[in-house]
This record gives C-alpha cells, sequence and structure tokens, in this order.
C-alpha cells in the first residue's frame, strides 16, 4: 500500500464542475482583480471567525508582514515569537527590519511557552506572534494578559488553524489580526498562493487595504509605502467554492486524529506520544503530529513501507543560518531543540480512509516490535 501524507486529488473530483464552473464566470466576467469573488470571501471567512473585516492578500507569509506593516513595527523594534514555525512567521518581522526574538515552546502542544514571555519583553517590543502550530490555537488568554500589560500588539498566525477556537473564540477575535494562508496544502487550500488577514480593528483594516494596493489611497496617491499583495479572483472563487466544505473537512480531521490516538495507545503506548487536546482548545489537526525518540528511523521504516511523513520542523528558526547575526545559539531553546528531534507528522487529510490508517498504524507498531 502507498499512503501520501497528503492527497488533494480526491477533494478535487468532488469539486470539479463547481470550480471550473466559478473559473469559466471570473474569466467572462474579465473582472480578475480585487472583484466580487475576493468580497465575498472576505465576508465570508470575517463572519465565519466571527470579526469585522477580512482583507484578502497574496499569501500567509504577506497577511504577517502586511499585519506587521499595518501595525507600524519598523526598524529597532522587536517581534517576539517562538522558534518552532514555519520560517515565514519570523522572516515577516525582518522584512520589517525588526528584530525576532524567541520564546520557547510548551513541549505538550508545541505552542509558545506564554509564561516565558514577559522574560523577554524590553523597552524595544512592539508585538508579540503566537503561531497555533499543527491547527491548535496557543494560550490566548494568557499571552492576551501579557500584551495588554505591556500595550503590545498580538498578530495571531493562524496559517495552519482556520476554524481552530480558544475558549470558544476563533481566530482573529482575541488578537489584533490574525493571519491566514490558504497556500494549497493548509486545511482551506486554494489551487495556487493566496492569504488573507482578519480583524476586528477599523484602524488596521483601513491601513492593510491601502497597503496591498501600493499604499494608493486614492488611486495613484500615496502617502505610505505598501505593495502589491492581493488574492485573485480565480483563487478566491475556488476558495469561495471550498469553503462551506471547511467545517466538515475539519470534523473528518478530528474524527482521523482520535482514531489515530484510539489504535496508536493500545499498541505502543509508552513508544510515543500522541497529540493533546488542550481543554481550551478545539484542534483542527491540520497535522498529527506524534514524538517519538527514534524519529528519524520511525520515518525511514515507515518510507520503506510505502508511507509518507513529514517533519515539521526539522531545523528551528534560531539555529537558521539567514539568522546567525541574532546571536543565538545550541542549547537556547530546549524544548523545541527537543522537539525538532523528535517530531513526526503522519499523513492526514479528510480523504484518508481507515483501511489506510490502520495499515500506517500497522507498521508504526511493526517498527517497535
Ligand atoms: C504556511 C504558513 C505560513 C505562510 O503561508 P504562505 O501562504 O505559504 O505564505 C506562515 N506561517 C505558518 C505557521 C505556516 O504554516
Amino acid at each position: 500500500m502507498k499512503i501520501p501524507m497528503l492527497d488533494l486529488s480526491e477533494q478535487y473530483k468532488t469539486l470539479r464542475e463547481d470550480i471550473l464552473g466559478v473559473l469559466d464566470e471570473v474569466m467572462t466576467s474579465s473582472q480578475f482583480i480585487l472583484g466580487s469573488n475576493v468580497k465575498k470571501l472576505e465576508s465570508s471567512i470575517a463572519e465565519y471567525c466571527n470579526v469585522k473585516h477580512g482583507v484578502g492578500v497574496a499569501n500567509g507569509s504577506d497577511a504577517l508582514h502586511i499585519s506587521l506593516m499595518a501595525c507600524g513595527v519598523k526598524e529597532g523594534d522587536e517581534v517576539i515569537t517562538t522558534p518552532f514555525t514555519f520560517f515565514a512567521t519570523a522572516g515577516a518581522i525582518a522584512r520589517c527590519n525588526a528584530t525576532p526574538v524567541f520564546v520557547d515552546i510548551d513541549p505538550v502542544t508545541f505552542n509558545i511557552d506564554a509564561n516565558q514571555i514577559e522574560d523577554k519583553i524590553t523597552a524595544k517590543t512592539k508585538a508579540i506572534i503566537p503561531v497555533h502550530l499543527y491547527g491548535q490555537m496557543a494560550d490566548m488568554t494568557k499571552i492576551n494578559e501579557i500584551a495588554k500589560a505591556h500595550n503590545l500588539y498580538v498578530i495571531e498566525d493562524a496559517a495552519q488553524a482556520i476554524g481552530a477556537t480558544h475558549r470558544g473564540h476563533h481566530v482573529g477575535e482575541l488578537g489584533d489580526t490574525a493571519t491566514l494562508s490558504f497556500f494549497p496544502t493548509k486545511n482551506l487550500g486554494a489551487y495556487g498562493d493566496a492569504g488573507m488577514v482578519v480583524t476586528n480593528n477599523d484602524d488596521l483594516m483601513e491601513k492593510m487595504r491601502v497597503i496591498r494596493v501600493h499604499g494608493s489611497k486614492p488611486k495613484y496617491h500615496h502617502h505610505v509605502l505598501g505593495y502589491n499583495s492581493r488574492i485573485d479572483e480565480m483563487q478566491a472563487a475556488i476558495l469561495n467554492v471550498k469553503f462551506p466544505h471547511l467545517d466538515e473537512w475539519g470534523k473528518k480531521r478530528r474524527k482521523i486524529a482520535s482514531r489515530y490516538t484510539e489504535m496508536l495507545t493500545g499498541k505502543v503506548a509508552g513508544q510515543l506520544i500522541t497529540p493533546v487536546e488542550s481543554k481550551d482548545s478545539y484542534h483542527v489537526f491540520h497535522q498529527y503530529t506524534i514524538r517519538v525518540e527514534k524519529r528519524d528511523e520511525l520515518q525511514n521504516h515507515l518510507k520503506e513501507n510505502g508511507i509518507s511523513t513529514m517533519i515539521y520542523y526539522p531545523v528551528p528558526l534560531h539555529l537558521q543560518p539567514v539568522f546567525s547575526d541574532l546571536g543565538y545559539k545550541e542549547g537556547d531553546f530546549p524544548q523545541t531543540e527537543k522537539a525538532v528531534k523528535e517530531a513526526i507528522s503522519l499523513p492526514m487529510f479528510p480523504e484518508l480512509k481507515e483501511e489506510q490508517q490502520q495499515y500506517v498504524v500497522d507498521s508504526i507498531v511493526k517498527f517497535f516490535q
């Protein structure tokens, strides 16, 4: 049996007619940039997240960058985030010429350890970017308490977590902004690059709308420096077709996750650690990530058995060569460095079948025998 990490083709089969239909409409209308599909997507996603505004941008990385720009983050400022995330989180900070300041993770959730944030706050700190890794929100209650006490912005990197909640609140409800990615592999994936910022803040929304069109307002008059970062009509049209299915796909992901946990717990207890959903969380399982000491050996064994897995992420951001100037060294973030060696994500997508899961689990059990 061959089991991919992710298979988008099954989903396309069920949506093909609708998607081809809306693409034809876009091309027939010849309205390609910031038209009715983008408007519709912005309002449906904002409503879904229970916030006032959605601002469609070119991708999730720009959603972070534009959020930081709208918050006025600039050279000399510091922004606190986690080193256990995709590069874009810290890349966006550096693109503002600000300094990423890392804080270690909570080993249970893999998210930033809110208890360690306050130690890193200085007079230069402007914002905190918690990342809701693997589909589970960070401890937004604690993070917001700290942000409030120190007058900091909170930008939620929710690229992996649309649909997740913390104490019943969606991404974007608790932060100043939340950034979404519609990269094809994300829980709500476009057929190309796309992203969005959601926010309740009218002022930030207005700034972000201007930044994404070169700072142009009124048209051809530029008071701030922006750039070109828009979600295009074709991607928005595709996402409008996919969006109504998001919750049902999320439920399937959760079912697959609990099945994995059930199957693994009985058989290889003590050999590996399955994901933990915190009591405050509704986890949408963008990834199902386990911890194993002999991680690389397990990955090779699964590969030999036709099973794809992924390591998110093999190098922590504080040890990335591009950030060597920041002066971090091995040993600075023990929990992150341990997770980097132990975390492995198993095949996860809504269409994954029970017998495929059984094969994955059987192969894992065989490895430990
Ligand atoms: C995917 C991702 C991004 C970047 O999104 P793009 O749309 O690929 O630019 C940012 N942060 C995290 C945590 C991600 O997983």
